[in-house]
């Protein structure tokens, strides 16, 4: 067995009985994340929304549908990426999620990115890209790569407000088909990072 999977699958146990805020009393299901534990990229959300409370898996309504439809366009298989949320169980009335909520789930998603170890984390919406980067603006930053704490981290609006607004959506697709050649990016970037650490070892 994958030990990967193994301990996101802990992890998803742990979200499954959490009592750390009261939003698991309002909802049916926690929902830890879904996907390949090996993924070399990571999409991250809000929250759960209804559908995505009801099923227990992130991502399986309308901005699922959409995320879906840009993987096909981008030729990225889903089996090869995982998806989750700062927020594992879904807001009242989808309100946003508050400060004590974001703290007190905090240790699922910092695992879950320590674990899988991504080359590249996909945040989806304001929420997402201020976990990883506090003051970030995602009118300013959204479709450029970013770095925070070692993560390269590529800010794009949330499905949802794509699909609510056209503007929205053609920056949101805009910025999608861009994924393939950004992941390269950061693949290169690695490599030169490690060539030149290796080149001043050497010197030393
Ligand atoms: N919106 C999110 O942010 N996450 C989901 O899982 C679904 C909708």
């Amino acid at each position: 067995m994958n030990l990967n999977k193994e301990l996101l699958d802990t992890i998803s146990k742990e979200v499954d009985i959490c009592t750390k805020c009261p939003l698991y009393k309002t909802a049916t299901h926690g929902v830890a994340g879904y996907g390949n534990p090996n993924a070399e990229i990571i999409f991250i959300g809000e929250a759960p929304g209804a559908n995505e409370d009801k099923e227990g898996r992130p991502f399986v309504g309308q901005s699922g549908n959409l995320l879906d439809k840009n993987f096909n366009v981008i030729k990225l298989e889903k089996k090869n990426v995982w998806i989750g949320n700062i927020i594992k169980h879904r807001p009242p009335n989808n309100r946003d999620p508050l400060q004590k909520e974001v703290k007190a789930c905090k240790p699922y998603i910092d695992r879950q990115v320590a674990i899988i170890k991504p080359k590249l984390v996909v945040t989806l919406g304001r929420y997402a890209l201020t976990y990883f980067i506090p003051n970030a603006s995602i009118t300013t930053t959204h479709g450029r790569l970013l770095s925070s704490n070692d993560l390269n981290i590529y800010p794009l609006y949330h499905p949802a407000a794509a699909l609510r607004n056209g503007k929205f959506m053609k920056t949101f697709v805009q910025d999608f088909i861009k994924i393939p050649s950004i992941l390269e990016q950061v693949k290169v970037n690695s490599i030169i990072k490690t060539e030149k650490r290796t080149i001043e070892s050497s010197f030393t």
